[in-house]
């Protein structure tokens, strides 16, 4: 089992803007979901295949036996290998842009202890380069895109790199990366050290005051993953205070009020998710909670044995053609994780095509650029 950190790196973005949050969440169980577990086995995979090329070492005897006994997991699926290569590239074209021969570590222990109690994470991979530092980190999820902007859980690695590493080399500028393979994410950030350390002097203060439960308790995106975010009083009455608007003159809202509001309640829609959800699994365990219980939710009627159905259909006099629904292709994502990203894209060029997505409203932060459908006085004119 891996060994977490108290202060750890990837829960930082809580204990740093909500200080109180550390000793709150302990009083939570800690649940590993399977995304989770296929995400340990994703960089177990792209482990093997970094330290086969930078530590030497690894014949392709050993490494083929290392693979085999990946694709025996339960959670293996062929795109792991192909994203993993996608992670196994990045490394590779990142080295070779480098000045001279780089310093190369693979899953790396890094202590930042001096900055965070006891503080300590992995970092997939470190390249030292001239006075450049260069943090990776191989994320394998799809659900959210992560950016190494800012990213104090990069910054913690790079902090904890620097102490292991910066008696030796001259240090000046570190560079952050994600590879996010699965959402086409690959990007990087630099900073100079000055800039690292004023933020290691932000993360001893409040690091001191989440270990001694100090700090007011501070609603934000951090609470996502927050273990009390069900139960969290401070969130609560954030919210309710949301859902109560008070009165406002005038009678109609500003542009400024709508984009100040959508962002303040943007955490109402999952906070009375995650409430349902809590209520649900309180209700299952026999406790009771005020107005609500649990029950069987609706089904629907399902078949045990489709082929013999059909042979019993086909007996009544019913035709084959008109029992059975026509041959479809598999989703496109499906077909993906068969044939592979590249190669599905190849083989398709002429019959896939990518329909304009219907208008969404994201932050103004987001990478992709604003639509309008103001239509300009030339466009009306042509
Ligand atoms: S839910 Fe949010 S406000 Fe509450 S303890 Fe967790 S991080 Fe802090």
């Amino acid at each position: 089992m891996t060994a977490h950190a108290r202060l750890s790196a990837s829960g930082s973005q809580r204990w740093l803007n909500c200080t109180p949050s550390l000793l709150l969440e302990e009083e939570f169980e800690d649940t590993t979901s399977d995304f989770a577990k296929e995400g340990t086995l994703a960089h177990a995979v792209a482990e093997l295949k970094a330290s086969k090329y930078f530590l030497k070492g690894i014949g392709p005897k050993n490494f083929k036996k290392g693979m085999d006994i990946f694709k025996q997991d339960e959670l293996w699926n062929p795109e792991m290998d192909r994203y993993t290569d996608d992670y196994f590239d990045y490394l590779k074209s990142l080295s070779i842009g480098l000045i001279g021969r780089p310093y190369v570590a693979i899953e790396k222990k890094v202590e930042y202890g001096e900055w965070a109690d006891e503080g300590f994470g992995t970092a997939d991979c470190i390249m030292i380069s001239g006075d450049a530092l260069h943090v990776i980190d191989f994320k394998y999820g799809k659900g959210v895109p992560v950016y190494p902007e800012e990213n104090t859980q990069l910054m913690l690695y790079g902090l904890g790199a620097y102490a292991s590493y910066g008696f030796l080399y001259d240090i000046k500028q570190i560079y952050l990366h994600v590879v996010q393979p699965r959402l086409d994410n690959f990007s990087s950030w630099g900073l100079t050290i000055d800039e690292l350390l004023k933020f290691g002097e932000y993360v001893k203060g409040q690091s001191s005051k989440a270990i001694a439960g100090e700090g007011d308790f501070k609603v934000g995106e951090h609470c996502r993953f927050c273990r009390a975010k069900a139960v969290c009083r401070a969130r609560a009455e954030e919210n309710i205070k949301l859902a109560g608007f008070t009165k406002i003159e005038p009678k109609t809202l500003t542009n400024e009020e709508v984009g100040k509001y959508l962002f303040q309640a943007q955490d109402l829609k999952k906070w009375v998710s995650d409430l349902e959800e809590y209520a649900l699994s309180e209700s299952l365990a026999g406790r009771e909670v005020l107005g609500w219980k649990a029950v069987e939710g609706r089904s629907n009627r399902k078949i045990t044995d489709e082929l013999g159905f059909a042979e019993i259909l086909v007996g009544a006099g019913f035709e084959e053609a008109v029992i059975y629904k026509p041959k479809s292709l598999e989703t496109l994502s499906n077909l993906e994780k068969l044939v592979g990203k590249k190669e599905l894209a190849e083989l398709g060029k002429e019959l896939i095509i990518k329909p304009q997505g219907k208008p969404t409203l994201v932050k103004l932060g987001d990478k992709r650029e604003a639509i309008t459908n103001v239509i300009s006085a030339e466009e009306a004119f042509s």
